[in-house]
């Protein structure tokens, strides 16, 4: 039967612990017991209140998150304590269930959170070329006839986000070339401006950033951090189809309780 180990390692031969993007990335297993049996693994963007009640509801004994949930150091591990992670652990330990993060080695995967939205447009990620030192934006060649409005506006009906954001001088500007970087990419700007591309796509945009963005000449469209969770439907279809035994009989869900903390208000 499979465990929280074995689990682990075949996690680690599809997206490599030694591809992370960010020094001190806390990826790996961040809760759990490598000897306890696992048959069914919760695939999330977040571990929050939701997707651990959704896992226990599954009887997952494992979840395979994106952000690390213990990304400082805790001072306690307490029921109800008001910093959310410490309740979290708690609970995770109580309720028998492991946790693993795949951060920014995911993000670099072919079957990762830029893979993911790359795919929803039309583009592959995995023959896009590295434009910075961690390989880890990349700049594509925009298919003809592409302007920032209309990359926009596929960005905005494809993803799984309710609005995205553009910033240009000229929506309908000709855009040969862009750069990607799913999550908060923004302080990569600098390396797309080095890069010739003409438009940035990231997510967690600040006005002021945003205004940097305009000054150095790139158009940028903000696609909110939420956008990474589509990596679910590269991701875990990936996994399932891997032979039974190689995943130990373990089946992958992806989550149905992960929500956007933005919604967005119209009049
Ligand atoms: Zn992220």
């Amino acid at each position: 039967m499979a465990t929280v180990g074995s689990v682990e390692h075949f996690i680690n031969e599809i997206i490599p612990p030694t591809d992370i993007c960010m020094e001190n990335d806390p990826i790996g297993l961040h809760v759990g017991d490598r000897a306890a049996p696992v048959t069914k693994v919760l695939v999330c963007l977040d571990v929050d209140a939701d997707t651990l009640a959704e896992a226990k509801e599954h009887g997952c004994e494992m979840i395979l998150a994106h952000h690390p949930l213990i990304f400082r150091p805790l001072k306690d591990v307490v029921a109800g304590n008001a910093f959310d992670t410490s309740s979290l652990v708690f609970d995770a330990v109580r309720s028998g269930v492991a946790i693993m993060t795949a951060h920014t080695n995911l993000d670099k995967s072919d079957y990762g959170t830029n893979a993911a939205i790359a795919s929803a447009i039309g583009y592959d990620y995995s023959t896009a070329m590295p434009i910075d030192a961690t390989g880890l934006l990349r700049k594509f060649d925009a298919v003809d006839g592409t302007t920032t409005k209309s990359l926009a506006q596929k960005l905005a009906c494809k993803l799984n986000v309710p609005v995205v954001n553009m910033t240009t001088t000229n929506a309908n500007r000709p855009v040969a070339s862009f750069a990607m970087c799913s999550g908060a990419g923004f302080s990569f700007l600098s390396d797309v401006v080095k890069s010739g591309a003409d438009l940035f796509i990231t997510g967690d945009v600040g006005y002021h950033e945003a205004q940097a963005a305009r000054a150095a000449g790139v158009d940028l469209i903000d696609i909110q951090h939420y956008s990474e969770g589509m990596f679910m439907e590269v991701l875990v279809p990936m996994l399932n189809a891997r032979g039974a035994d190689e995943r130990g009989g373990v089946e992958f869900i992806a989550s149905k309780k992960q929500h956007n903390v933005w919604t967005p208000i119209t009049v």
